[in-house]
């Protein structure tokens, strides 16, 4: 008799409350149960229990569906691990396979390091110079060198160490959490010390695999650790008026980390925080999705046009590159189109005023 592929625990944890169901993005947009949290475990209990295939087309849709943000953990009373069970569940459902999305993955890593060695990389200091070592994320290195060149403006202190690979954050949300712990740990070995990194979905992947003590993303370096000094900033002007900004939180450094409130403090300093109903729900960027489920992804943003039209901020602050193209992929479409920033281009911007 084989291991049933899911640990009993994790899903006996649910007590099948539904309090999970007005957060998940998916159920909002079906309000089909097969596509909540808890519809999601039952599917996960039936594959335990035998009395449906890991490959009924039910649940591998759903399976997909999920957008892997997470937002159904910090509202659940009993704690449920779905992250966890997501990542089993993904990896049973896609095993071996997913030649499409191991192509997606290579295809996101390796033109980055081509491209951006010479732009970003710098000679990287001894390594014993500096106990901080900036992570040059796929995404980043690939679109936004724009966001690294300012990040290093602000922070010289940091080292950067040429040789980066992928976290393995893309791998484990897609069906291969070994592959995505042994890149994690590989990456944790070549950058010794504290990792700090512009991107909330691959802090929390590092931050889950080597440590929470290892890893800092930008916002809670600069709020809970003190790396820079709110007074050092001047308010961001537009028309003689502080700048209206918004923020589009990261879903795992927001669910799986907990960090939203130092984002926020960051941007109270450098204008006018106007925050978006939808700022803590999914883009529906989500690592791959946006590419795999475009018309899912444009959807789950939707609600976002009518807030934007409304509230009219001058910028939305994204705090990880994957979030950033989704948004500015959007919003490109939008008549009432803020700039999309990254925070820590705003703050450039506001050290440089
Ligand atoms: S909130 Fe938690 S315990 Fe309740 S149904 Fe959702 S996952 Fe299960
Ligand atoms: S991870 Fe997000 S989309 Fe998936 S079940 Fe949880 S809340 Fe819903």
């Amino acid at each position: 008799m084989t291991t049933p592929p899911f640990p009993a625990e994790l899903l006996d944890a649910c007590i099948s409350c539904g309090y999970c169901l007005p957060a998940c993005p998916t159920y909002q947009l079906t309000k089909d149960e097969a596509s909540s949290p808890r519809g999601r475990i039952n599917l996960m209990k039936a594959i335990n229990l035998r009395r449906i295939e890991i490959d009924n087309p039910v649940a591998k849709e759903q399976a997909s569906f999920c957008l892997g943000c997470r937002a159904c953990e910090p509202v659940c009373p009993a704690g449920v691990q779905y992250g966890s069970l997501l990542e089993q569940w993904r990896s049973h459902a896609w095993q071996g396979g997913g030649p499409t999305v191991f192509a997606l993955t290579t295809a996101v890593r390796w033109p980055v390091l081509l491209r951006t060695a010479g732009a970003i990389t710098r000679p990287a200091k001894h390594r014993a110079e500096s106990e901080y070592q900036y992570l040059l994320g796929c995404f980043e290195r690939l679109l936004y060198a724009k966001l690294s060149k300012a990040m290093t403006d602000v922070f010289p202190q940091l080292d950067i160490n040429p040789n980066q690979g992928c976290c393995g954050a893309l791998h484990a949300h897609n069906g291969h959490p070994e592959t995505g712990a042994r890149l994690a740990h590989e990456l944790g070995d070549r950058l010794d010390g504290t990792i700090v990194t512009t991107a909330g979905g691959c802090a929390a992947h590092l931050a889950e695999i080597l440590g929470r003590d290892r890893v800092r993303e930008l916002s809670e370096w600069i709020i809970d650790d003190g790396a820079l000094g709110l007074d050092t900033l001047r308010p961001i002007e537009i028309d003689g008026r502080p700048a209206r900004i918004s923020i589009q939180d990261s879903c795992h450094l927001r669910n799986g980390l907990g960090v939203s409130a130092q984002i926020r403090t960051i941007v109270q300093r450098l204008g006018d925080l106007v925050e978006l109903p939808s700022a803590g729900v999914c883009c529906g960027a989500a690592g791959t999705y946006s590419i795999l489920r475009k018309q899912d992804a444009n959807a789950v943003f939707r609600s976002r046009l009518d807030e934007i039209a409304q509230l009219q901020p001058d910028y939305v602050a994204v705090v990880n590159p994957g979030c950033y193209r989704q948004v500015a992929t959007q919003l490109r479409r939008s008549r009432h189109a803020p700039r999309v920033v990254h925070l820590v281009e705003l703050i450039a911007a506001a050290l440089h005023t």
